[in-house]
This record gives C-alpha cells, sequence and structure tokens, in this order.
C-alpha cells in the first residue's frame, strides 16, 4: 500500500485525550511534522513515542512541504500535529495538506480533540449550524469591522480569542451584538480550571471583569445567532415585563423581573419603560 499523511488530533490540555489510535499511528509513521517539536516533546514522551520529529510551522512550511512529499513518494507514513488539537484548525497544516492531496497521497484523518467543537458540544447554544471564525483580528479597528460583518448571521459563531484581549472583545460584542445577544464561554477546556458558563453578553463582560482568573488561560467564545435564540429570550423576558406592568409600577416590575430573571435591572427597566408606551 502506497504511503499516506496521517493528520493527527492531540489533546488540548488533558493528556488522556489522546486516542489509542493517535499513539499507534505516532508510533509507526517513519515521521512526525509538528508545529513546534519542544512542545510536542512532554506528550511523545507520556506515551514512549520515540518517533524522529521535523518542525512544521507557518514560516518553514512551504520550504518543508517538498521533503515531506518526497519522503512519503518515497513509501514512509508521516504525520503532521499541532501543539494542541486538531491540525488545520487555527494551526498549521493546510498547504502540506494540500500539497499531499495534489501529489495524489492518500491523507488519513486521526480525529481527536479540538477547542472549538468541544465548546460548542458544552455551552448549550444551537448546534445544528454554525460558522468557525477562529481568532478575530487583534487590531480593534479590524476586529469591530469584522463582526459588524458577522452580527446578522443566523448562525452560532465560534471564535478562538486570547486572554488579553478578551474584556475588550466582550466589550465589542457587546456594542455591536446587543448586550442581551448570549455567549458560551469555554476556558481551559479539560484543564484544572475549565469553566463552561453561557450568559447575556453583558452578564458575562461584568463577571469576567470581576474575576481575573476568567481572563487567564485558553478560551473559546461560542456566539448565539442574531435570529430566534435572541429574539426567544427577549420575547420571554417581555412577556414577563408586561405581565408584571399589568399590575405593578415599572420599577417594582423590572426589579421582581431582575430577581426572577436573573437579568440586569437597570436593562429591564429600560426594557419595561419601551413596553410601557406600548400598552
Ligand atoms: N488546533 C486547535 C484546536 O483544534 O482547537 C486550536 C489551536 S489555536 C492556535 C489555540 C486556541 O484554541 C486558543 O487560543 C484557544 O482560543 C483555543 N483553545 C485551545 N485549547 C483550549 C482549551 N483547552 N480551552 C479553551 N480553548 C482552547
Amino acid at each position: 500500500m502506497s504511503a499516506q499523511l496521517f493528520v493527527v488530533a492531540t489533546p488540548i490540555g488533558h493528556l488522556d485525550d489522546m486516542t489509542y489510535r493517535a499513539i499507534s499511528t505516532l508510533e509507526s509513521v517513519s515521521l512526525i511534522a509538528a508545529e513546534d517539536t519542544r512542545q510536542s516533546a512532554p506528550l511523545l514522551k507520556h506515551y514512549n513515542i520515540t518517533t524522529p520529529l521535523t518542525a512544521v510551522h507557518d514560516h518553514n512550511e512551504e520550504h518543508k512541504i517538498n521533503a515531506i512529499i518526497q519522503k512519503l513518494q518515497n513509501g514512509e507514513n508521516v504525520a503532521l500535529i499541532s501543539d494542541a488539537g486538531t491540525p488545520l484548525i487555527s494551526d498549521p497544516g493546510f498547504r502540506l495538506v494540500r500539497a499531499a492531496q495534489q501529489a495524489g497521497i492518500r491523507v488519513t484523518p486521526i480525529p481527536g480533540a479540538c477547542a472549538a467543537i468541544a465548546a460548542l458540544s458544552s455551552v448549550g447554544l444551537p448546534s445544528d449550524r454554525f460558522l468557525f471564525v477562529g481568532f478575530l483580528p487583534a487590531k480593534a479597528s479590524q476586529r469591530q469591522a469584522q463582526l459588524e460583518q458577522l452580527k446578522d448571521h443566523s448562525e452560532t459563531l465560534i471564535l478562538y480569542e486570547a486572554p488579553h484581549r478578551i474584556v475588550d472583545c466582550l466589550e465589542d460584542l457587546q456594542n455591536i451584538f446587543g448586550a442581551q445577544r448570549r455567549i458560551g464561554f469555554a476556558r481551559e477546556i479539560t484543564k484544572t480550571f475549565e469553566t463552561i458558563v453561557q450568559k447575556p453578553v453583558a452578564e458575562l463582560l461584568t463577571w469576567v471583569k470581576a474575576d481575573h482568573n476568567q481572563q487567564k488561560g485558553e478560551m473559546v467564545l461560542v456566539i448565539a445567532g442574531s435570529d430566534d435564540e435572541v429574539d426567544h429570550e427577549q420575547q420571554k423576558v417581555d412577556q414577563l415585563l408586561l405581565r408584571l406592568l399589568q399590575d405593578l409600577s415599572i420599577k417594582a416590575a423590572s426589579q421582581l423581573a431582575s430577581d426572577l430573571t436573573g437579568l440586569k435591572k437597570k436593562a429591564l427597566y429600560q426594557r419595561a419603560l419601551e413596553l410601557q408606551d406600548k400598552i
């Protein structure tokens, strides 16, 4: 059988998330192409994998591709891994996989951990249609422009974000998507301080700002799509306020609605004012 390029997922934190197939594949190939050989060394040591490593990252990928394709054409199997999770998902590897395909070499995925999918599977937002956005631009003006383009998407959005930008990003999300848009926040998945919550962006922002630990580590944001999820939540709140406004003042109705829903009293007061006008 001719040689294959295996695209092997590795854990995103918990070493036990390595699959049996990933271990046996990495043991059996002639060469492992790793994003950063120093990052992958502890994982390989943990599983006593002694296969030679070569670094293939964004800066040398083009240059390394020819040598790897040559190896594959000589009948030697090669595995591609990244620092964590699934290669090519906000990680290098696309050019190598494309080159292998173009050279007629079979590319075999060895699936496993991926932070985006782990987050989507656990935050409790619609998962039937989603758009993986990856990292937003670091520059504020570019990030805001991209969020403007995304705000009316009806499918769930998945973002990767760096800890030092999480507060700025949530502020932009609040300003552009509105305070009530629901966000799933999945931090340090599979690690000791794993945190999975889902709140309206305004509440999430207040909570993250108040607790500096929430601004550390690795994180994924899962954002509800623009349609029913938000409308549905808003409709429920509106129904509650309208009922309370039949018997109570705006102040008392918003206070009671806040007690019942956990939403901010100030926002509910504003909404009650708007609804009062319509009654
Ligand atoms: N290839 C990886 C995957 O399959 O998820 C993603 C690599 S990307 C360079 C790294 C980003 O993924 C982090 O900045 C974070 O947004 C997300 N991430 C990776 N591991 C994570 C974890 N354990 N918990 C939460 N987010 C994680």
